[in-house]
C-alpha cells in the first residue's frame, strides 16, 4: 500500500541502548549517554517533513536494566501526551526490546496511534551504523497517515528494513544487523526504495474506545525451560517460590514433556494449589499442538494453558498483565488463550 505522509507530530522517547551509547574511556565498555549525543549524530532528523519533540529516561539505561518499573514509564509518557501526538518512537536497547514492547501492547488497550520501538547494533557514532536509517524509518512509519488518520495503530517494532508486530519479535542475533524475527506473523512493513505497508497485516481495533493505560504489573512469574536432564529438585526449586503465581513451561517443540511421573505429578499438584502454568514451545516458530502426542496429553489434562504460537516474551508479559488486571480464576485461562494485541494465532 502506498500511503502517504502528511505533516504529523512526532515523539521520541530516548529510554537508552547501544544508540546513543559511547565508549567508556577506562574500560572500553559500552554505557548509556545522553539523547542530545543522539540527535546530533543525526542531522538527517531536521529533514524530515514531520515535528519531532524528544523527552528522555533522566538517566538513560542499558536495557539490560529494564524492569516493569521502566515499562510504566513508557507508558505514562505515550498516556501523558498521547492527544498531541500522531506517533510516538521509543528508542531502547535491542536485548530487551520484545519484552518491553510486548508489555507496552498489552498496557496501552485501545491503542489507535503508532508505537514504534527501535535502537541499532552500533552506537550512532560509529561510521558503520545502523542507528541512522532505523531511527529515520521508524519516525517515517510513525508518521504515515491515510485520510487523517494514523497508518500504523499498535506497537511495532522496526530494526533492519522491517517493521514487526513488537509482540510476535524475539532477538535472535547478537551481532547481525538483522537481529529480531518475527516467524509466527508476517511483517507489518518493509523499507526498500520504497517504504511498503502490508495492510492487511495491520491491527484494526474492532471498537474505538478511548486510550487506557493499565500500569498494575504482577511481576510475581517465572520461566522454566525443559532440558533432558531436568530434574525433580530444580522442578521443585521452581515451584516452591513463596508467593509465585504464574509459570512459563517451555516445552519441545509441539508443547511436549516428559511423561516423568514425578514432574506431572508436582505439576498437577502446583495448578491444583492456583499456580497459572502455561505451555509455550522452546522453538522460535511454530505453535504449542496440546494433545497431538502423548507428550503432551497429560499436560492438557490437567488444565495447563495452552501457549499455542505466542512468544516467551509475549507470554511473560502476558502474565504479568494479567495478574495485574485481576482477571478471575474461573476465566484466567480463557483469557489467556484469547488474543488480546494479535500476540498469538
Ligand atoms: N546492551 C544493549 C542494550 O540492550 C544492546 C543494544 O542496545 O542493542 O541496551
Amino acid at each position: 500500500m502506498a500511503a502517504k505522509r502528511e505533516h504529523s507530530k512526532i515523539l521520541l522517547i530516548y529510554t537508552g541502548g547501544t544508540i546513543g551509547m559511547v565508549k567508556d574511556y577506562h574500560s572500553g565498555a559500552l554505557k548509556a549517554f545522553d539523547f542530545a549525543k543522539v540527535v546530533e549524530g543525526i542531522p538527517e532528523l531536521g529533514q524530515l517533513d514531520c515535528a519531532i519533540d524528544s523527552v528522555s529516561f533522566r538517566s538513560p539505561i542499558d536495557s539490560s536494566n529494564m524492569n516493569p518499573g521502566h515499562w510504566v514509564t513508557i507508558a505514562s509518557i505515550v498516556e501523558k501526551h498521547y492527544s498531541d501526538y500522531d506517533g510516538f518512537v521509543v528508542l531502547h536497547g535491542s536485548d530487551t526490546m520484545s519484552y518491553t514492547s510486548s508489555a507496552l501492547s498489552y498496557m496501552l488497550e485501545n491503542l489507535e496511534k503508532p508505537v514504534i520501538f527501535t535502537g541499532s547494533q552500533l552506537p550512532i557514532g560509529d561510521l558503520r551504523t545502523d542507528a541512522k536509517e532505523n531511527l529515520i524509518t521508524s519516525i517515517q512509519i510513525a508518521a504515515l497517515k491515510e485520510e487523517g488518520l494514523p497508518v500504523v495503530r499498535e506497537v511495532g517494532l522496526y530494526f533492519e528494513n522491517k517493521l514487526y508486530r513488537a509482540n510476535r519479535t524475539t532477538k535472535i542475533n547478537a551481532e547481525h544487523f538483522e537481529a529480531f524475527a518475527s516467524l509466527n506473523y508476517p511483517i507489518l512493513a518493509e523499507s526498500g526504495v520504497h517504504l511498503k505497508v502490508h495492510k492487511e497485516n495491520l491491527w484494526r481495533n474492532r471498537i474505538k474506545k478511548p486510550l487506557k493505560v493499565h500500569k498494575e504489573l504482577d511481576d510475581r512469574v517465572a520461566i522454566l525451560k525443559l532440558f533432558p536432564g531436568f530434574n525433580r529438585d530444580l522442578l521443585r526449586g521452581v515451584l516452591g517460590i513463596s508467593r509465585l503465581r504464574a509459570l512459563v513451561l517451555e516445552t519441545y517443540g509441539a508443547g511436549n514433556a516428559p511423561t516423568e511421573t514425578w514432574l506431572l505429578d508436582d505439576l498437577k499438584k502446583a495448578i491444583d494449589s492456583g499456580l497459572y502454568i502455561v505451555n509455550v514451545t522452546q522453538c522460535s516458530g511454530g505453535s504449542v499442538i496440546m494433545g497431538q502426542y502423548e507428550t503432551s496429553r497429560e499436560l492438557e489434562r490437567m488444565s495447563v494453558i495452552n501457549g499455542r504460537d505466542i512468544t516467551t516474551e509475549a507470554a511473560i508479559t502476558k502474565l504479568m498483565y494479567l495478574l495485574g488486571s485481576k482477571v478471575s480464576v474461573s476465566s484466567f485461562g480463557t483469557i489467556f488463550e484469547t488474543s488480546l494485541r494479535g500476540e498469538m494465532t
